[in-house]
């Protein structure tokens, strides 16, 4: 397993695994037989997995109860955290009782947002399912919901007491939610590491097929650059803000959408309108811009904005989180696998960008 150094608490565990059986032995830190834990779950997972999750959780837990929400990013907002709030309270849970986290990147955020929340903070556990919770949102403690349209809006920083991923879960998940975990993973090689980037190419055959050996190495990788950065910077104050490589723009579409688009999706895009700025500014080569874009091709991830106003995106980009002193923090490439932060990107920038991927260039 991966051990994850924090601030808050002293450190946790990541395991990585093909099953579930031995989520037995990782609780055994946490002393299960004096607590009760809650699964927190979506519909489309419980169907899938809660029962075998119950099932290995019981042996160990001195009582399991489940709570279940309708799956999809509308869910992830504060009348299901008020829910799960009331379930716990009817429930009895208390201080000492623990949160599990089944499901993707929604179910991880808004369980982790109660478990800092309920009670002042209990602990909870990740049992990411989607590849896009695996390889990022489980890892950095970053919680929280949307909240009247903006995403992340209300949120808190708490660490999972531990991370268990079952790489089997990944062949589920449909072509579209697989593709935007690779618009993570594909982030994470563009802002660090570029000898990754070109393994995801090498093995895109591979990875596309869901090989449980490509997908181990691939994930484990996502994992490790994650954890390292989140390690550096807990709190978002340098080094973390490179994990937003494609989320200024990501998130604006992902607004003026009205969240129709997926995730990763959107912060595929994103990343390409960043590229694009990058090459404009004569950072990236006319090489790396194309094979930046043609990725995401392979990958099945968009390279059109369709039906989009540029100017409705340069508008959403400011009602963002990410802006210091009233200026945009947008994560440039110097080349592929080097991230960095500039305060620079002007208006017209992010418009010619946008303007280039709805005229298709
Ligand atoms: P998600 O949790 O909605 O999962 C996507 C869909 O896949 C859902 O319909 C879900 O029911 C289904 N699903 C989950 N696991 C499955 C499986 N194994 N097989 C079949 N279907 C399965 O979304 P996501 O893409 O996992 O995560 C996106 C969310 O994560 C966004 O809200 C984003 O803001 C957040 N996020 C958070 C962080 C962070 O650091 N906290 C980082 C990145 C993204
Ligand atoms: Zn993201």
């Amino acid at each position: 397993a991966l051990t994850v150094k924090t601030g808050q608490r002293t450190s946790y565990d990541i395991y990585l695994e093909e099953n579930f059986d031995g989520l037995t032995e990782a609780v055994k830190t946490l002393e299960p037989e004096k607590r009760k834990i809650c699964i927190v779950t979506d519909s489309t997972v419980a169907s899938l997995y809660l029962n075998p999750v119950k099932a290995v959780l019981e042996k160990s837990f001195a009582g399991v109860s489940i709570f279940t929400f309708p799956s999809g990013e509308p869910s992830k907002n504060l009348d299901t955290v008020r829910e799960l709030y009331r379930h716990l309270i009817e429930a009895h849970f208390d201080r000492k009782d623990v949160l599990a986290a089944l499901g993707g990147g929604v179910t991880g955020d808004l369980t982790g947002y109660a478990a800092a929340t309920y009670l002042r903070g209990i602990d909870f556990i990740q049992i990411p399912t989607t590849l896009l919770a695996q390889v990022d949102s489980s890892i950095g403690g970053k919680t929280g919901v949307d909240f009247d349209g903006y995403k992340n809006m209300v949120g808190a920083f708490h660490h999972p007491s531990l991370v268990y991923a079952n790489l089997s879960t990944l062949k589920t998940l449909t072509a579209e939610q697989f593709a935007c975990g690779m618009g993570e993973v594909l982030k994470h090689g563009l802002i660090k590491n570029a000898s990754y980037y070109e393994w995801c190419i090498n093995q895109m055959f591979e990875i596309q097929d869901r090989e449980v050996e490509a997908l181990k190495t691939m994930v484990l990788e996502s994992m490790k650059i994650k954890k390292a950065v989140v390690e550096k910077d807990p709190t978002e104050k340098g080094e973390r803000a490179l994990l937003n490589l494609g989320h200024t723009v990501g998130h604006a579409i992902e607004k003026i959408q009205n969240f129709q688009m997926l995730h990763g999706q959107c912060v595929a895009l994103g990343y390409l309108c960043a590229a694009y700025i990058s090459w404009k500014r004569g950072l990236l080569t006319n090489e790396e811009f194309f094979e930046i874009r043609d990725m995401n091709v392979g990958f099945d991830l968009p390279i059109f904005l369709d039906a989009l106003d540029e100017n409705e995106v340069v508008l959403a980009t400011k009602s963002d989180k990410k802006m210091e002193h009233g200026q945009i923090k947008f994560i440039l490439l110097k080349s592929i696998g080097h991230a960095y932060v500039d305060f620079t990107v002007t208006d017209e920038e992010i418009r010619a960008a946008v303007h280039y991927f709805l005229d298709n260039g």
